[in-house]
């Protein structure tokens, strides 16, 4: 058993109980964690994962929750959260060191100052390093795994340097799920810094144009099959603007789902049914959550997810 007592012992950063997960995620819906961790720095974070694992109790790391539906009864677990801990972004020879925490913009931005190329497409995607890497975030023909060298972790009690052909890099897949992301290193080719500044904001305007972003949302909900874009089979299936309670299918980007006010949970994943339903029916093609569903009963996720 773990008890706030206990962690207070040892524990510097700052600890929340029954914390809303609406306030840590990019939808906005979701119950409360058990508890909601902030270390202040890698030392922390490792003696309270020591601790959790010690006494068997469950925890998860949480970026900026950008990619991530909280069911509405929340987890029985902690949350942990390194954005204030680890946020650094620096050269150490001809590498970049990104630390967990720190801002992906915060890391697209420092390689562009610095002339460096190849990450400026994956400008305006949100969330963190840790979070992007394991997800390997990507757009636009690009994604976080490309000039990526190796990522430091900490998995089974030890810290581990994992280079990029032994990681699983995949679609949307990293083989990072089950770790804890502390930093990642990459070496990039160098590039024109004008040239990637305007290349930023051309991405960063067209993300504007297209996508539902004055709504919160969890960017795209399905992985694009293989030649096909889920965005467009979600139309064709007639479901744009589709609402149930106060989620709804955007009417401007068919693979998000945005939240109108007050939606909750269980509606966000009623619509990814639909969608899923939809779409196979009328088309036979299976759509894959992108997101991940997290603290919702087995039998829904296996219908889903
Ligand atoms: C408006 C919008 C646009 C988006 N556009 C794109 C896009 O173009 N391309 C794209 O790929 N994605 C996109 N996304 C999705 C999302 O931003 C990315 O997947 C992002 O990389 C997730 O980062 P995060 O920090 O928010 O991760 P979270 O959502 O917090 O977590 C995602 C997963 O990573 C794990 N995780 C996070 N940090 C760590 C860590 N340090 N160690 C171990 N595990 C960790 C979590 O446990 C979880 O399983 C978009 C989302 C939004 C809201």
């Amino acid at each position: 058993m773990v008890t706030i007592s206990d962690i207070q012992q040892f524990f510097r950063g700052h600890i929340a109980i029954n914390e809303p997960m609406a306030k840590y995620t990019s939808m906005r819906v979701g119950g409360p964690a058990d508890y909601y961790v902030e270390p202040v720095d890698k030392k922390d974070l490792i003696e309270i994962v020591s601790y959790f694992e010690k006494n068997s109790y469950p925890y998860m790391m949480l970026g900026r929750g950008s990619n991530m539906i909280v069911s509405d009864e929340g987890i029985r677990c902690a949350a942990l959260n390194v954005e204030s801990s680890l946020s650094d972004v620096r050269m150490e020879g001809d590498l970049v060191i990104a630390e967990a925490g720190a801002h992906w913009s915060k890391f697209v931005d420092f390689c562009i100052q610095n002339g460096l190329a190849g990450v400026e497409m994956l400008a305006g995607i949100p969330g963190t390093v840790g979070g992007a890497v394991v997800m390997n975030a990507g757009a636009r023909g690009g994604e976080a795994a490309d000039y990526l060298v190796d990522v430091e972790v900490f998995r089974n009690g030890q810290f581990q340097t994992v280079k990029k052909a032994d990681a699983r890099f995949a679609y949307r897949r990293s083989g990072f799920e089950k770790d804890i992301v502390l930093s990642a290193s990459f070496r990039l080719p160098q590039g024109d810094r004008e040239e990637l500044i305007a290349r930023r904001r051309e991405y960063i305007l067209k993300r504007n144009t297209t996508q539902p972003l004055t709504l919160p949302n969890s960017g795209s909900m399905f992985k694009n099959p293989p030649g096909l874009f889920a965005a467009k089979l979600i139309e064709q299936a007639g479901l744009k603007g589709k609402r149930v309670g106060n989620a709804q299918i955007s009417e401007k980007h068919a693979n998000f789902i945005v939240n109108l006010g007050d939606a909750k949970a269980a509606d966000v994943v009623t619509l990814v049914d639909l969608a899923l339903r939809t779409v196979h029916q009328n088309t036979g093609v299976l759509l894959e959550l992108e997101v991940k569903l997290v603290g919702f009963p087995n039998e829904i996720r296996q219908k889903v997810a």
